[in-house]
């Protein structure tokens, strides 16, 4: 067994009460991830409690334990976690107010698999090469021999699904591949899957689609899209953050274009920028620039300023990763 396997069990064993946590706006393998080692942890005996920072996205509501998870306001009256587990988050800053539950001196063991993790643990299972935090996951499970579950092995495949865009991103490895089909082997209902998570609609995501759609603009050459969503949208379209989901896809999926962007206003006045690409720039470099990150397909940064100077700066930026 590989060391830091070893460690992160002997991080698990030494402890009984443990806070699993994951990132604002969280995707399938934040949920996928929160949830496995919620299972996880129950079938190794311990206490966990599962908190994120934003809603549970409806599509992930029916997994199994998804409804076991907390937002941090629902935890200020207990104790600060000691103990503190950590999936798919790349910096401290994306636990949101999931923050203020880890004690000042608590042990954190952070799981992931970002390249541009900022190691903030005490202990740390980060994979670059793995295509989700899921990934990681499942093979430390394996590691300790522990058997799968129904349960577990569904959560684990949720984070694979999502994270490799349905097994068809890049990151969709031979490894990948046959993890996914293990897990299958163990009961997990694919097609169910799929069905919730990649096949179902919120009407709120249609109505803030079609209104950043409206908004679709192309670079002169045609190789980056660029799109917008303001507060008023969000109001309008009867929507929260959990209706995002794959929006910014649209702007990359235009024939010739490289990078799409999201812009979204946020209530500090900030805006967020979801980056994704098609095949090389990698645009963690560029949502690094700007103190965000993520990996080279798929980035996110929060810029301060106005509306129209973010749009410029940000553009500006992949303009020169195009090499332009
Ligand atoms: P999204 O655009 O869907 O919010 O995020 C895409 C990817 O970039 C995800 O892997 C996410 O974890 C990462 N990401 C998004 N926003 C941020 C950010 O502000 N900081 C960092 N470090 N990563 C981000
Ligand atoms: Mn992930």
């Amino acid at each position: 067994m590989n060391e830091f396997f070893r460690e992160a069990a002997r991080f698990v064993s030494e402890g009984e009460r443990f806070l699993v946590v994951s990132h604002v706006d969280p995707d399938g393998d934040a949920i996928g991830s929160t949830l496995t080692v919620g299972h996880l942890l129950r079938l190794l005996g311990k206490r966990a409690v599962m908190a994120i920072a934003s809603p549970v996205p409806a599509k992930y509501r029916e997994l199994p334990g998804a409804e076991e998870i907390v937002r941090p306001q629902d935890l200020f009256d207990e104790p600060p976690f000691e103990r503190v587990i950590a999936v798919d988050v790349a910096d401290e800053d994306r636990m949101g107010d999931c923050r203020s539950l880890v004690a000042p001196d608590a042990r954190l063991l952070n799981v992931d698999h970002h390249r541009t993790n900022t190691r903030f643990g005490t202990h740390h299972l980060i994979n670059p090469e793995a295509a989700a935090t899921a990934e990681v996951l499942y093979d430390w499970i394996e590691s300790m021999g522990i058997k799968w579950t129904k349960p577990l092995a569904s959560c684990v495949y949720t984070g694979l699904l999502t994270d490799t865009g349905g097994f068809r991103y890049s990151n969709t490895t031979p490894a990948v591949m046959k993890r996914a089909a293990r897990l299958l082997e163990c009961g997990v209902d694919a097609p169910r899957i799929a069905e919730q998570v990649l096949e179902t609609l919120t009407i709120g995501q249609l109505n803030l689609l079609r209104r950043a759609l409206s908004t679709l603009r192309l670079s002169e050459d045609g190789r980056i899209a660029w799109m917008w969503l303001t507060l008023q949208d969000f109001l309008e379209a009867e929507a929260g953050e959990g209706d995002l989901d794959g929006i910014v896809n649209y702007a990359r999926n235009v024939i010739g274009v490289e990078v799409g962007i999201l812009f979204r206003q946020l209530k500090s006045g900030a805006v967020k920028v979801s980056l994704r690409s098609r095949r090389w720039v990698d645009v963690s470099e560029v949502a690094g620039f700007f103190g965000g990150g993520g990996h080279a397909r798929a980035a996110g940064c929060t810029v301060a300023g106005a509306r129209d100077e973010v749009e410029r700066r940000v553009l500006e930026r992949v303009a020169e990763a195009l090499g332009r």
